[in-house]
């Protein structure tokens, strides 16, 4: 019977330990793939597939790439999800006896490829680990390429999901009970395009987890990494590190820390609302440009961009925590001199973190270091500008910034300012460096001189005028002798090779000096190349130097961006406060008033608190710019906790624990939901998890069914909210059901707003002001015209319109509006476990005196002419309300 031969039943035993991988076989100047890996990779890399006799009767599929060229395939495969193992060779194919030693050194999958070209600067690549278990989910997310590594735990599949989304990570791995937890995987997968795989249980086991952190870190407990109250999280933690050195087989000393966190201590942003906000890329294209992320985004280097984005993927709450970073920003404000000398300084350092990294899995090259030295130099002048700022952030980051100058000094002194790509072939060492490789070096030169005496001695000693020395790969030195001077050609002379013109030939001495040379440049090389190995190691130390002050530089480059970008687009230093009240002035929206020209922006106010101005509804036509507003105040509030100066006159935020949109429809039908679904399941999620400190931005609550359903749903989600004793939280709802503004006098506090539109005519001009008040149209049909739809359905729409306002609902409206106030304890109150609900009324009534109360405060003489007709149609409303009920 057929065997295979020996190489390949070698191939066969390191295939079978990993099955899923697609195995890179070393030999000679290629990776090959064979059998089924080879059918895979010949397809998906574009590759001529080709067979090898494998001994058996048939030839075995087989495809390569040369070695040069991997990491552009590699990477191709591993974007595509694949995982593939590298098989090297191990010893020198020269000096092995019978087959050369191979051993897989490397697995790269998705989550821990180092290519850095083929990923994106300003985006962490994260591997993220679930630990599913019955006490909770322990989630744990790392980066090869930058030795980040996080910890954390949730409670719930739901908030899990709001962390998968802001990880965005490019593989997850998880224990096996997390794919049978109810959790959509196939849906994850298919949204973020990732591999999800389970690994097998001993992974996750508690006692290997805690074993494995400890010994990495080098502790004897937990505790001091702050990783012990996370008991879910360390096993995720672990499982992950174990998957790092299965598949990186290195000692991953850039993971010199691990950072635990509680998701409590961020402002909780659900996926829809990190969607909806276009936070981080648009929603429609996924890309950066309109997004927040574009506008504040002004960084310098890699390290900063990654770190402005993590910022803005989780504002913070804690007050004291914004203010230091309003401090440091507004410092380099008034400064802006220093503060663009800095930027100057920031413009030329590379990544240091994944050049760190590559330097820790010993790939880093010659013109990595030199780009690290070129890095370096800006550090002492960083310090130096630095020092002129007094805020807490700023002097932190100057004392965390170490000037690195030993390191600078090494390499500097060690590689020439231009070296090869290559660290095998030599010439990358600075004279002066190595007394070895010095000696070596002269010897090489002077070799040359001997050569060209020896040439010398020789054409006078044989009378041959244009004998030559020269040098070829295959055979080394030789003297050329053309045909018209073979007669001369003396004894000692040994014929190498025959030319049609020439002859070729050696003699002791020559051979002599040859060895002399050559076994110098071997020498030279090996040498060479053992130093720098040497220099990388002693960079490699100094690891955690390097890597705070990376983190450092990035903080800087993120604070001078948010510098600049408030400067140039005149943001302003929002105040914070505790007590839950949001007064903008003249507020802004980022993106869009980048959008459009001319500076055409109009700017509008926004208050919200927890007492009589807890919900705003908002009606307007459409186009009026709803949306756009109350966005523009979600991204505010989100501005300021991330510490960042804002888009408005002047901005006093209440802190807020969470926000929640609803925005528009969306339907998922991937995951088999209808638009109005999504939008149920999105309004359940936000009345089940908001609290009386959230900010709730609803737009067209209801839209997606039928008028009545849908404003009945909207009307009782109203009432829902403004319940201080159920909900209370502040709320901007724009809706088209006008019947909703009938609330304002029912409920004490729910305010209508509506967007001023003019009307001309047929037409309409959009003013894009808010004033207070209900819009009593919609004006769908004019913003119809206005888009293009034919005049034949236009006028038709006007007919149907006529007709349908007789059936007015809004009678019956205002009927159920009555029968609430009459009789508010029993009749239209939901039923909720968790309140007693005879305790109180289902609405704070408005009463005369609230009415009157308004009536005082209005600033007369600062109202415009439509504000002060607005207002009186307002209070005539709120009466009329009271005394029909
Ligand atoms: P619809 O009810 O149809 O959803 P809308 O009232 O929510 O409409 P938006 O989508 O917010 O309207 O705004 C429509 C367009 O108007 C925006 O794309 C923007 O270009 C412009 N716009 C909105 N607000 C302003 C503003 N304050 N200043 C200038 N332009 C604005």
């Amino acid at each position: 019977m057929a065997e295979l031969t020996p190489m390949m039943q070698k191939y066969m035993e390191t295939k079978e330990q990993y099955k899923d991988c697609i195995l890179f076989y070393r030999l000679g100047d290629f990776y090959e793939m064979f059998f089924d890996d080879a059918l895979v990779a010949s397809k998906e890399l574009e590759i001529t597939l080709t067979g090898k006799s494998c001994g058996l009767e048939e030839r075995a599929p087989m495809c390569g790439i040369p070695y040069h060229a991997v990491e552009g395939y590699l990477s191709k495969l591993v974007s595509r999800g694949y995982k593939v193992a590298i098989c090297e060779q191990v010893e020198d194919p020269k000096l092995a006896k019978g087959l050369v030693k191979r051993e897989v050194i490397r697995v790269v999958t998705p989550g821990t490829n180092l290519n850095v070209q083929s990923l994106e600067a300003g985006k962490n690549n994260y591997l993220l680990s679930i630990a599913y278990t019955p006490d909770g989910i322990g989630i744990s997310a790392a980066d090869v390429t930058t030795g980040d590594y996080y910890v954390t735990e949730v409670e719930d599949l739901k908030k899990l999901n709001d962390e998968l989304m802001k990880y965005e990570p490019s593989e997850i791995i998880c224990n096996e009970a997390f794919l049978v937890s109810g959790f959509d995987v196939n849906d994850l997968k298919s949204r973020l395009h990732i591999s999800v795989n389970a690994l097998e249980s001993h992974m996750f086991d508690d006692d290997g987890c805690r074993r494995i952190l400890m010994k990495h870190f080098k502790v004897n407990t937990l505790i001091g990494l702050g990783v012990e109250e996370f008991p879910t999280g360390l096993l995720a933690a672990g499982a992950l590190l174990q998957y790092l050195y299965d598949t990186q087989k290195t000692d991953l000393e850039h993971f010199t820390h691990i950072y635990p966190y509680l998701t409590s201590k961020y402002m909780l942003l659900d996926s829809s609302t990190r969607r909806n906000l276009e936070l981080t890329e648009t929603l429609r294209e996924k890309q950066k440009r309109g997004s927040l992320l574009w506008v504040l985004d002004k960084t310098k280097t890699a390290m900063g961009a990654r770190l402005l984005r993590n910022y803005i993927e989780q504002p913070l709450i804690e007050k004291d925590e914004m203010e230091k970073r309003l401090d440091a920003i507004q410092e380099l404000n008034q400064d802006s001199i220093s503060r663009d000398e800095i930027r100057e300084y920031l413009n030329p350092i590379y990544d240091l973190e994944r050049l760190l990294s590559k330097v820790t899995y010993k790939t880093a090259n010659p013109r990595d270091l030199i780009a690290f030295r070129n890095s370096l130099e800006m550090l002492p002048p960083i310090k130096t500008v630095l020092s002129v700022f007094e805020k807490e952030e700023l002097t932190e980051i100057r004392e965390q910034i170490d000037g690195l100058e030993d390191i600078y000094q090494l390499i500097d002194e060690a590689i020439i300012d231009e070296p090869p790509l290559s660290i095998r072939e030599g010439g990358m060492i600075k004279d002066q460096f190595d007394e070895t490789i010095d000696r070596l070096r002269s010897a090489k030169h002077d070799g040359k001189q001997w050569l060209a005496q020896l040439e010398e001695e020789d054409r006078e000693r044989t009378g041959i005028k244009n004998l030559k020395i020269k040098y070829n790969k295959v055979f080394g030195y030789y003297f050329e002798v053309t045909n018209s001077y073979k007669d001369l050609v003396p004894e000692d002379y040994i014929r190498k090779q025959t030319l049609a013109n020439a002859e070729r030939y050696t003699t002791p001495r020559l051979k002599e000096l040859e060895d002399t040379i050559l076994n110098a440049e071997d020498k030279l090389q090996t040498l060479e190349y053992d130093v720098f190995c040497k220099i990388r190691d002693t960079i490699a130390q100094e690891l955690v130097r390097i890597q705070n002050t990376a983190k450092a530089i990035a903080k800087l480059d993120v604070y001078a961006s948010l510098s600049l970008v408030s400067e140039r687009n005149h943001y302003v230093r929002p105040k914070l406060n505790e007590k839950g009240v949001i007064d903008i002035k003249d507020g802004r929206h980022p993106v869009v008033e980048q959008m459009i020209t001319n500076d055409m922006f109009i700017a509008n106010d926004t208050y919200l608190d927890n007492g009589s101005h807890c919900i705003s509804v908002i009606t307007g036509p459409n186009m009026a710019g709803k949306s756009t507003y109350m966005r523009q105040t979600a991204l505010i509030v989100l501005m300021a906790q991330i510490g960042c100066f804002v888009p408005a006159r002047t901005a006093n935020i209440g802190i807020v624990d969470r926000i929640f949109t609803r925005v528009g429809a969306s339907d998922d039908l991937a995951s088999g939901q209808s638009t109005f679904m999504v939008e149920m399941n999105e309004v359940a999620n936000i009345l089940r998890n908001a609290t009386s400190k959230s900010l709730l931005i609803l737009d067209e609550i209801g839209r997606g069914t039928s008028t009545f359903d849908g404003l009945s749903i909207a009307w009782a989600v109203i009432e829902h909210i403004s319940n201080r004793k159920l909900l209370g939280a502040k709320t901007l709802f724009a809706t088209h059901y006008h019947e909703l503004t009938e609330l304002e006098g029912k409920m004490n506090n729910v305010n209508n707003y509506c967007i001023a539109v003019k009307e001309c005519g047929d037409d309409i001009v959009f003013l894009r002001k808010i004033v207070k008040g209900g819009a009593d149209k919609s004006y769908g049909i004019q913003v119809a015209k206005l888009a293009g739809v034919p005049d034949m359905v236009i006028d038709r729409a006007k007919e149907i319109v006529e007709q349908l306002s007789d059936n007015d609902i809004t009678e019956k409206v205002q009927s159920i509006a009555i029968d609430n106030k009459n009789d508010g304890k029993a009749k239209k109150q939901p039923k909720y476990d968790e309140v007693d609900l005879a305790q109180m009324s289902l609405f704070d009534t408005v009463t005369d005196e609230d009415i009157l109360k308004e009536l005082m405060e209005i600033e007369v003489t600062t109202l415009t002419p439509l504000d002060a007709l607005n207002t009186l149609y307002r209070l005539q409303n709120k009466l009329k309300n009271r005394w029909n009920g």
